[in-house]
């Protein structure tokens, strides 16, 4: 065993090293069937106002509020889609129906469980007001008015304003090309027997879900063995074609860890070492060469693998995919349990939580250990313990990123 030569960063530095040298990808236009998920790259306004003319709220008739109270003679019909072209002037309305343009002259539309009809006429109520029960132009977006900003993440309403402003395409960040390996003469694919000492591969599956749910592209890669000269070649020719490069395993002092030197020599190791459990041995590297090509070393340990994308890589999927909100929301919850902090690490509990009255309560999901995933199955969140030497009692309220509510 060699003592490692990287200093231990701060969790909260290591996270603004990471962002900082991660880049905002390039902009594509795609169609609107294909945006949803994908995060806007340019403020769009309103070119023209919605809706583009005077449209019935109701089924009625088109009168003037002049006439209130009279009998009017009915001179036609304005449907959804087929206007009348007649006008309407005093004493004269229009039989009206939902999304119908409201006919030149009126200035309100009377419902027709209002009105009393004889045959082709039709006596309205008195008192009517003018602008009732139609949508004036630009009633829902004025010519100008910023619809949606860059950084918004498309989903169904934001897609449906695109269409509603005649937009078949929009322009959106690219996603994130991402290579992902593991390491480790022990690993076995999911689904063969594991010999004795062996053990199956199920980082690569875990991370690849993380990485689809950050919005990633994934190329799967396989298992990369304990040996520098093929570890080398599969993440060269990864890095060919990916924006991120993505391991699990081969990070920590062991003689077998071979990740960090191999991306010291293809590049710059950022951060090789984090006061975070788990997940100390986590490990950026900004790649050398055309491209901002950026690598995450992650550990071996399943729970260390899937807390350090949660603290690091996730939030930089986001950057590059354009986001505006990079972090996990956070909310304070009340612990239902003790917490013994690590003295010189930040540390990420895996809690569930439960409402209780206005607080959200957090129960541990038992053994914490960085091998256990079942503390990562079903927890709502992370509950972040500042190092230290107090215990936090029970009662204590502590920040938590949230994975998922209640
Ligand atoms: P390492 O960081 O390579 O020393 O790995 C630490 C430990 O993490 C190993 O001893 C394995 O128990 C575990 N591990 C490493 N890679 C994987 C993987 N792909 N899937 C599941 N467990 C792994
Ligand atoms: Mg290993």
């Amino acid at each position: 065993m060699r003592v490692s030569s990287y200093p231990l960063v701060d969790a909260a530095e290591a996270a603004a090293a990471v962002l900082e040298r991660t880049p905002v990808l390039g902009v594509e236009h795609i169609a609107l069937a294909d945006c949803a998920g994908r995060v806007l790259a340019q403020d769009l306004s309103a070119l023209s106002p919605l809706p583009a003319f005077p449209s019935s709220a109701v089924d009625g008739y088109a009168v003037r509020s002049a006439d209130a109270g009279k009998t009017l003679r009915v001179v036609g019909e304005s449907a959804a889609g087929r206007p009348l072209a007649d006008r309407i002037g005093s004493g004269t309305a229009a039989r009206i129906l939902t999304g119908g343009v409201l006919p030149d002259g009126a200035d309100c539309v009377v419902m027709v469980e209002e009105v009393t009809l004889d045959g082709e006429l039709v006596t309205v109520p008195s008192g009517l007001q003018t602008g009732t029960n139609f949508h004036a132009v630009g009633a829902d977006l004025r010519t100008g008015e910023k619809v949606l900003s860059a950084g918004t993440q498309l989903g169904a309403a934001e897609i449906g304003l695109a269409a509603a402003m005649g937009l078949p395409q929009l322009p959106v960040h690219r996603r994130p090309q991402v290579a992902l390996m593991s390491t480790g003469d022990e690993l076995v694919e999911v689904g063969k027997v594991p010999g004795r000492g062996q053990i199956q591969d199920s980082n690569r599956w875990a991370l690849l879900a993380a990485l689809r749910e950050a919005g990633a592209e994934v190329r799967l890669l396989g298992i990369a063995p304990d040996e520098p000269g093929p570890l080398r070649r599969l993440v060269v020719e990864a890095l060919g074609q990916a924006d991120v490069l993505v391991t699990s395993g081969g990070v920590s002092v062991g003689t077998h860890d071979l990740v960090k030197p191999l991306l010291e020599s293809l590049g710059t190791v950022h951060v090789g070492r984090v006061k975070l459990k788990p997940g100390k041995p986590f490990t950026f590297a900004t790649i050398a060469g055309e491209g901002h090509k950026v690598a995450f070393g992650l550990p071996g340990f399943p729970v260390s693998s899937l807390v350090t994308f949660e603290v690091f890589v996730r939030p930089a999927l986001r950057k590059m995919q354009g986001f505006v909100a990079l972090q996990r929301p956070s909310l304070a919850v009340r612990l239902a349990y003790d917490a013994r902090p690590s003295a010189d690490r930040t540390e990420y509990q895996r809690v569930t939580l439960r409402r209780e009255g206005p607080d959200l309560v957090a129960h541990s999901t038992g053994s914490q250990s960085s091998s256990r995933l079942m503390s990562l199955a079903g927890a709502h969140a992370l509950v972040r313990v500042p190092p230290g030497d107090q215990r936090l009692r029970s009662g204590s309220i502590v920040e938590a990123m949230i994975l998922a509510l209640p």
